[in-house]
């Protein structure tokens, strides 16, 4: 049977093992020494080759439709890698203004110690990258759906745009999963997660993955053995373990959030809703033709002090992170925008109500029925 054309629930459960004769599961092998003379290319968990890394790597690889799989340590070692392994001194790069936490904090903080130039884009529009682009311009970053606004980003539009420029793009699909969203097939060159999130699922590992080709995956892999973002076996068995149910987790979380926004759209303590699965939200025709669900993330305005909204919840539990079988909720202004002035998060349209769900496999009934009691007291 041919692995690349089962689908996506199948590739989850199967991966590549297709021996079952010493288990269905493929152990943890522990070993950081491996024998120099065997016929094998040298293994080294930092080669990023042991049986797990390579095992975990490959069902990632299928799930994204990808030519080149890795996994790595967490996300930011994935990402950073990724643009260390394509910039270059005097070169240039256009990443999205609204872009994770800890990613703008790296570009900003790392970037220019090796000579890299970098611009932010001042909205998600394709016009506002097509602007910033220079002669020197190697890397265009996205990010949609992004965080905390669920804004969404024309993927195809970015992969034509950098493809007519010559211009390598790249993608963090940390919010939509593969089960919701496929770049690599809509042109995008470069895939990478935070495995933390959805990929792990259960608020208990920390990895993060790249997909891309085999051309870029070979500058991808020199960079990561030099970098030193390797994962160890047990996280790669918990990370291949997690990724059994990926597509039933994550569906499932996506049917939850859309039933929630619907929920609080509804609600009249409750200003603005912002998930891309409402036909209210700007970018819905987008979302439609680029996701295949609209993800298990949403955000919402409430209406009076948001902290004493969230004490008011039971089962849904303030947490950063997101991603996990559990609902939690967390407020972008005491967590990833904490570090922006006011005026700062007026701009990018983080208001201090602004709470962002991140929608678990509980029962719907009863995270509404949390929320309903949250809201009416
Ligand atoms: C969490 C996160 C990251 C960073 O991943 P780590 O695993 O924490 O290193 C990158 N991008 C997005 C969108 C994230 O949510």
């Amino acid at each position: 049977m041919e692995i690349e054309k089962l689908n996506t629930a199948t590739k989850c459960v199967h991966g590549l093992s297709e021996n079952v004769s010493q288990g269905v599961n493929t152990p943890i092998h522990t070993s950081t020494a491996y024998d120099y003379l065997s016929d094998d290319p040298l293994n080294y968990p930092r080669y990023f080759n042991t049986v797990n890394q390579k095992e975990v790597g490959e069902k990632i690889r299928l799930l994204e439709h990808g030519e080149f799989g890795l996994v790595f340590s967490s996300g930011m070692a994935a990402i950073t890698t990724s643009l260390l392994a394509v910039l270059k001194k005097g070169d240039h790069a256009i990443f999205q203004g609204d872009i994770y936490g800890g990613t703008h904090y790296a570009i900003t903080s790392e970037l220019s110690k090796f000579g890299i130039e970098f611009s932010f884009t001042d909205d998600i529009t394709v016009q506002s990258f097509e602007r910033l682009i220079q002669k020197n311009t190697r890397l265009i970053y996205i990010e949609t759906p992004s965080n905390p606004l669920l804004k969404i980003i024309d993927i195809a539009s970015i992969a034509g745009l950098c493809q007519s420029s010559n211009i390598i793009s790249v993608i963090d699909n940390t919010f939509a999963s593969p089960i919701n969203q496929l770049p690599l097939t809509l042109g995008i060159d470069i895939v990478t997660h935070s495995g933390t999130k959805y990929l792990g699922g259960h608020s208990d590992i920390t990895c993060g993955a790249v997909v891309t080709s085999k051309d870029l995956g070979a500058e991808v892999y020199k960079t990561a053995v030099n970098l030193g973002g390797s994962l160890d076996p047990q996280t790669c068995y918990l990370l291949d373990r997690s990724l059994k149910t990926l597509a039933l987790r994550v569906n499932e979380q996506t049917k939850n959030a859309h039933q929630l926004a619907r929920y609080l759209a509804d609600h009249d303590k409750i200003d603005n809703v912002y998930y891309p699965g409402l036909t209210s939200h700007p970018n819905h025709d987008i979302a439609k033709k680029q996701m295949t669900g609209f993800g298990g993330m949403l955000s919402f305005e409430v209406k009076g002090d948001a902290d004493e909204f969230v004490k008011k919840l039971n089962l849904i539990k303030p947490a950063i992170s997101l991603g996990g079988v559990e609902t939690t909720v967390s407020s972008p202004e005491r967590t990833s925008h904490a570090k922006l002035t006011a005026d700062q998060r007026a701009h990018a349209g983080i208001k201090p109500n602004l709470l962002r769900l991140s929608v678990g496999i509980e029962d719907a009934n009863d995270l509404i029925t949390d929320l309903e009691k949250a809201l009416s007291i």
